[in-house]
C-alpha cells in the first residue's frame, strides 16, 4: 500500500528509487561502495571477522567457570549459532557481493532487516532474541573496526565512495534513507549512486542538506518517521520540491511523478544553455555568479555549470573522515593546489576550517552531539575559535593556501569572526606565516584576507571590521541562526528559521551598504544566494557578488538576467521597513507584474 511522509524540501526534483536503510550514524560504521575488484577482498573480512568471533566466543564458553548458571552457556550457544547462521553471515554476504556495500554497512543493513523482522513475531521469547542479533552483530562490527583494511583504519583514498559498475538490483536507481547522516558520511555518499535522500531529522540549512544541495539531488529532511516506515528495497519516491516521501507508491502516482522528472529535466537542460551568457542585468550591471566547493574534486563542476570562480570552499571537508588524523601542510596544499588549477586563472575563495557546531571531525550528526554532551556546539569552540585555540595548525593552513596561490587567484576567507580582537591574531597568523615561507624559500602569490559576517556582532561593526579585511562574504546560514537564535540543524524549531525576518534583511543590507561604500569586495555565500527568491531583493540591496552550488547557477543566472535593480531599490525601503517583508516584496514584484 502506497503511504506519504512529510518532511522539508532540501534540494529540489524528483528522485524515484529503492531505499537503501542506512544505520543511525550513532553506529559508528563507515558506509562506501567497494569497487569490484576489492568485492571477494570484503567478503574476506566479512568471513575472517566471523571466524574471529566465532573463536572469541567459544573460548568464553570453554573458560566458564562450572558454577556459571547454565543460561550463559546457553546464550553462547545462541549466539554461536546466530553467528553461523544464513540469514545473518549469508545475507551479509550478499548485500556485499550485490549491492557493493561494504562490510560494515552490509552487517549494519541485514541486522535492520532481521530487527524489523524480529520486531513483528508475535512470541515474546523470539521478539526478544532481537537483542541477541544486535549483540553478535556488534562484535562483528568490533571485530572488523580491529581488522585491516577496515573502514576505520584504511586512508582516505581507500575509504572514498567507489562507484559501482552497477548496483546489483538490476538497474534499479537508489535512494538514501537514514535517521540522520553526519556532513562527514555525507561527503561520502557524495559520489555515490544515490539518486535522493530523506532522513528523520535535521533542517533546511543543516550541513546535511547543504551537501545533499551541492550534491544536485532531490533531498527531503525531518521527515520523522521515514526510516522506520521504510524498509530495505521499497520503491520510494522522493519529492525535493513540495518535501513529500511517498513510499511503494501506485502506478498511477509513479508515472505522474515520472512525468515531473522528464519535465525537470527538460527544464535543466534549458537552464543550462545560458552557461556563457554573462551574467547581466537588463539595466546593464554585471553580476558575479561564484561557486560553493567542498572538495577539490567539485572544481571541474563549477566550470560546467558556468560560473566565474569559486566564493567559498569548505576546506573543513578535507580534514573530515580520517579518524583524527588530520592532513598536513603538503596535502592540504596539494588540494588547494589542485583547485586552483582546475580553475584556470579564475578566483579561488578559500575559507579556513569551520570544525565544529554541525560538522565535528568525526562521523557524528548534531543530534548525536547533543544526546552526548547536552550542549550546543554552534555557540562552541567552532570555526576561527578553533583554528585560534591551534595557532600551529591555523598557519600550517595558511602556508598551505599561500602556496597554492603560486598556481593562480587565492582568496583567503576566515569564519565566524566575531571579535574585533580576534582580527589582530588573524593578521599576525597570516603575517607570520608569509614571513615562514619567505625564510623557507617558497613562492606564494598576492593574497587578499576576508571576513565571514555570519555573527551579528560582526555585522553591526561591519565598518570597523571592513577598515582590516579586503573584502567580505555574508554567510547567511549562520547569521540567521545566530540572529534569531535557532539551530539551523534542529528540526523542531526549523519553521522559525526565517531568511525574510526584518532584523536578517537589516543586517544583510547594513552589511552591503557599508561594503560598497567602503568600496570593498561584498559576497553572499549562504543558502540564500542560490535562492531565486532572494535574487531580486538582493539585487536591490546592492549586491553584485553570489555565491551558491554549482547546480543552482543557471537558474540564479536566468532571475538575474530578467531583472531590472532601478525600480527594485526603489521599491526596497518600504519592505525593509515591513513587519512581513516577505508579503511586501511579492507585492512590490507583482505591481511591476514580474512576480
Ligand atoms: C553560512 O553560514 O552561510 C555559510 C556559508 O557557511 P556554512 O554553511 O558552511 O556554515
Ligand atoms: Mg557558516
Amino acid at each position: 500500500m502506497s503511504i506519504q511522509i512529510f518532511g522539508m524540501p532540501v534540494s529540489r526534483g524528483v528522485a524515484i528509487g529503492r531505499a537503501v536503510l542506512v544505520a543511525s550514524s550513532r553506529v559508528d560504521v563507515a558506509h562506501y561502495f567497494v569497487a569490484a575488484d576489492r568485492i571477494d577482498a570484503e567478503i574476506d573480512r566479512l568471513r575472517q571477522a566471523r571466524d574471529s568471533v566465532a573463536l572469541e566466543l567459544e573460548s568464553l564458553k570453554r573458560e566458564l567457570p562450572s558454577e556459571a548458571p547454565h543460561e550463559l552457556s546457553a546464550l553462547l550457544d545462541v549466539h554461536l549459532m546466530l553467528l553461523h547462521d544464513e540469514s545473518l553471515t549469508g545475507a551479509t554476504k550478499v548485500w556485499v557481493r550485490e549491492r557493493h556495500y561494504n562490510a560494515e554497512w552490509a552487517l549494519s543493513a541485514q541486522l535492520e532487516v532481521l530487527a524489523r523482522q524480529f520486531d513483528e513475531m508475535d512470541d515474546l521469547y523470539l521478539r526478544e532474541r532481537k537483542a541477541d542479533v544486535e549483540q553478535v552483530v556488534e562484535r562483528l562490527l568490533r571485530e572488523l573496526a580491529g581488522s585491516s583494511g577496515s573502514a576505520l583504519s584504511g586512508t582516505a583514498a581507500e575509504r572514498r565512495a567507489v562507484q559501482p559498475a552497477r548496483n546489483g538490483a538490476g538497474e534499479d536507481p537508489l535512494v538514501l534513507v537514514a535517521n540522520d547522516v553526519a556532513p562527514a558520511d555525507m561527503m561520502q555518499f557524495k559520489r555515490s549512486v544515490f539518486t535522493g535522500f530523506v532522513t528523520d531529522v535535521g533542517g533546511r540549512t543543516s550541513h546535511t542538506a547543504i551537501v545533499a544541495r551541492s550534491m544536485d539531488i532531490p533531498a527531503v529532511v525531518g521527515a520523522r518517521e521515514a526510516s522506520r516506515i521504510i524498509r530495505q528495497d521499497d520503491w520510494v519516491v522522493i519529492d525535493g520540491d513540495a518535501g513529500v516521501v511517498v513510499i511503494n507508491p501506485s502506478a498511477i502516482v509513479l508515472e505522474e511523478y515520472r512525468f515531473r522528472q522528464r519535465q525537470s529535466d527538460l527544464e535543466r537542460a534549458r537552464l543550462n544553455r545560458l552557461r556563457h551568457t554573462p551574467a547581466v542585468t537588463l539595466d546593464g550591471q554585471a553580476v558575479e555568479l561564484l561557486a560553493n566547493i567542498e572538495l577539490p574534486g567539485d572544481a571541474q563542476g563549477v566550470l560546467d555549470a558556468g560560473a566565474v570562480g569559486v566564493g567559498l570552499f569548505r576546506s573543513e571537508f578535507l580534514f573530515m573522515n580520517r579518524a583524527g588524523d588530520l592532513p598536513d601542510e603538503e596535502e592540504q596544499f596539494e588540494a588547494y593546489r589542485d583547485a586552483v588549477v582546475a580553475l584556470m586563472g579564475l578566483p579561488v575563495t578559500i575559507r579556513t576550517v569551520d570544525i565544529g557546531a554541525d560538522k565535528p571531525l568525526e562521523r557524528m550528526s548534531a543530534q548525536d552531539l547533543r544526546h552526548e554532551h547536552g550542549l550546543n556546539p554552534a555557540l562552541g569552540l567552532r570555526a576561527i575559535r578553533w583554528s585560534l585555540a591551534e595557532p600551529g595548525m591555523f598557519r600550517q593552513q595558511l602556508r598551505a593556501i599561500l602556496r597554492a596561490s603560486a598556481f593562480g587567484k587565492v582568496r583567503i576567507l576566515i569564519p565566524m569572526v566575531a571579535q574585533l580582537g580576534e582580527i589582530k591574531l588573524i593578521l599576525e597568523a597570516l603575517a607570520r606565516a608569509r614571513q615562514q615561507l619567505d625564510d623557507a624559500g617558497r613562492p606564494f602569490g598576492k593574497v587578499e584576507i576576508g571576513a565571514m559576517i555570519e555573527v551579528p556582532a560582526a555585522a553591526m561593526l561591519i565598518d570597523r571590521f571592513l577598515r582590516h579585511f579586503d573584502f567580505v562574504s555574508i554567510g547567511t546560514n549562520d547569521l540567521i541562526q545566530y540572529t534569531l537564535a535557532i539551530d539551523r540543524a534542529d528540526e523542531a524549531v526549523s519553521h522559525l528559521y526565517d531568511p525574510w525576518h526584518p532584523a536578517v534583511l537589516q543586517l544583510l543590507h547594513q552589511t552591503i551598504a557599508c561594503a560598497n561604500a567602503m568600496n570593498k569586495g561584498v559576497s553572499v555565500c549562504g543558502e540564500m544566494a542560490g535562492d531565486p527568491a532572494f535574487t531580486e531583493l538582493l539585487l536591490a540591496m546592492g549586491l553584485r557578488s553570489f555565491s551558491m552550488h554549482p547546480a543552482r547557477v543557471p537558474a540564479i543566472k536566468q532571475r538575474v538576467l530578467r531583472s531590472d535593480t532601478r525600480p527594485l531599490g526603489q521599491q526596497l525601503p518600504a519592505v525593509l521597513a515591513a513587519d512581513r517583508p516577505a508579503e511586501a516584496w511579492k507585492l512590490a514584484l507583482g505591481a511591476r507584474g514580474s512576480a
